[in-house]
């Protein structure tokens, strides 16, 4: 069985946003049309979310966007929720990710509603072997999510047109890694 996992498609991470990347909108539209379109054949549909409270260094007021970040998808604020286009679909589980440290694979939170339950765990009791990866951003959450796929045993694709870098780049250069880790880019 495959799933579709959309990584932190949040306000924060598009145009508008704190720490906004350029292809989010479209990104999140996108995706708001592969989750209705029963073609699809997904078995799960899951989204993650960067929630923070207090991630320590994580967060800097002079940030190197490396390691360190403006601060953002804060818990409470618009800025964390997912972005619009997306937000009322019915997502099977969320998963949350980065209380209080860095996270940036979907891989390291717990599901919305038990702290207890990690995508793995759920995704492995659903019987999914197969993961398309979405989302923002494809330098950063989503090559963590894929990478974190890869090695918990997953068949793992990932979607470049669904996805959204924080640099053209850097974005390029994920998704040759993802690729030769043995994820595989395009359906
Ligand atoms: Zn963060």
């Amino acid at each position: 069985m495959r799933a579709l996992v959309v990584v932190d498609v949040q306000n924060d991470f598009c145009p508008g946003g704190a720490l906004a990347t350029e292809r989010g909108d479209m990104v999140a539209e996108g995706i708001a049309d592969l989750i209705r379109d029963p073609a699809a054949g997904y078995g799960a549909i899951v989204a993650t979310q960067d929630w923070h409270i207090d991630p320590g260094e994580h967060f800097s007021g002079s940030p190197d966007f490396v390691d360190s970040w403006p601060i953002h998808c804060v818990v409470g604020t618009g800025g964390a929720e997912l972005h619009p286009a997306i937000k009322d679909e019915a997502f099977d589980e969320i998963f949350r990710k980065g209380e209080y440290s860095a996270a940036y694979s979907g891989f390291e939170g717990h599901a919305a509603g038990d702290e207890t339950v990690t995508m793995t765990t759920w995704l492995r009791f659903r019987h999914v072997t197969d993961v398309d990866v979405v989302g923002i951003a494809t330098d950063h959450c989503v090559k963590a999510t894929v990478l974190d796929a890869l090695r918990e045993g997953f068949g793992v694709r990932v979607l470049p047109e669904l996805c959204s870098p924080v640099t053209v780049d850097t974005g390029e250069q994920a998704l040759r890694e993802m690729e030769s880790a043995g994820a595989r880019v395009g359906r």
